[in-house]
């Protein structure tokens, strides 16, 4: 089975900065990562290729210094990487990235599995995993914390609050995964020399991809940022209660009734 994963790469989130004039995140001069949750649909997709065999194709849109990030998931047993590269894609909203990432899956092909992490640490919509298997025409199991594939059946434990739910259906189908639901696997050192000096990427662009330029990109971008507003903190009352234990119980239980 070949399973493919979608890997974004982000900003350290300590470095997020924002051009408050172009309303845009600043990429530049900042440290970047793969998305701490794509590591943990790595790590599903790597579990299950342990178990099951087939191929584990990691995918990516960005800019050729994206690179090294797609070889650090080649060095951690991802078989093949895609970088989806090209001045057209630039600009894109979560429209049209999800259907550059579609097209490129459409173009691997023979998927059985193809995995998202829940939402990216910088932009964060949750709108991406939704949309390419709008885009692919198979089924989004969200919040997904484990699962197994059986018989060609997929079985997957969706996070919700206080508890989850099992879900299951036939491949192909497309996960996206819990932030924190495993711990992803080191890096291999040998597989991460070898990558470094003698993988190459594969590097598609728009005319690969056979999309236009009005449907990628700022172009082909469905929506725009209108406005930028700084989010504070709620500013959080303090009271530190003193005393006796039982005091300062009846003084608590004093403030819990007059705020219900
Ligand atoms: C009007 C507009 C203009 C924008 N302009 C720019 C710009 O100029 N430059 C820029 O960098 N960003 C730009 N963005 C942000 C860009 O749209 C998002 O980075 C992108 O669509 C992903 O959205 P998200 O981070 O909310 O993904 P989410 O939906 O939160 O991500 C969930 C998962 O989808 C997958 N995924 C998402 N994006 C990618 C990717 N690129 N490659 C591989 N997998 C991915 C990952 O598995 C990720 O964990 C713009 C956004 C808007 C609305």
């Amino acid at each position: 089975m070949k399973q493919v994963v979608c890997l974004k790469v982000t900003p350290k989130i300590e470095q997020l900065k924002f051009d408050e004039v172009k309303k845009t995140m600043i990429r530049d001069g900042v440290e970047n990562e793969i998305n701490e949750a794509d590591k943990n649909a790595l790590e599903i997709s790597l579990s299950l290729k342990d178990k099951l065999g087939g191929q584990v194709v990691v995918l990516s849109m960005g800019p050729p210094s994206f690179d090294p990030y797609l070889k650090l998931a080649i060095a951690m047993g991802a078989d093949d990487a895609i970088l989806l590269s090209d001045r057209a894609f630039a600009g894109a909203d979560t429209y049209s990235t999800s259907l550059v990432l579609a097209t490129a899956v459409k173009k691997i092909s023979d998927f059985g599995l193809v995995f998202c992490s829940e939402a990216s640490s910088d932009g964060s919509t949750e709108q991406v995993p939704p949309s390419i298997a709008a885009w692919l025409g198979v089924p989004l199991i969200s919040y997904v914390g484990s699962m197994s594939v059986n018989d060609g059946k997929v079985q997957a434990k969706r996070i919700i609050r206080g508890g989850y739910e099992v879900i299951e259906t036939n491949l192909p189908t497309l996960v996206s995964v819990e932030l924190g639901c495993n711990t992803p696997r080191f890096p291999d050192f040998r597989r991460k020399r070898w990558a470094e000096r003698e993988f190459k990427t594969t590097v598609w662009g728009i005319n690969d991809l056979g999309l236009s330029p009005n449907d990628v990109g700022l172009e082909g971008s469905l929506t725009s940022v209108n406005e930028l507003r700084h989010m504070r903190s709620p500013q959080r009352k303090k009271e530190f209660l003193t005393g006796e234990p039982k005091q300062v119980a009846a003084k608590l239980a004093e403030i819990i009734r007059s705020t219900v």
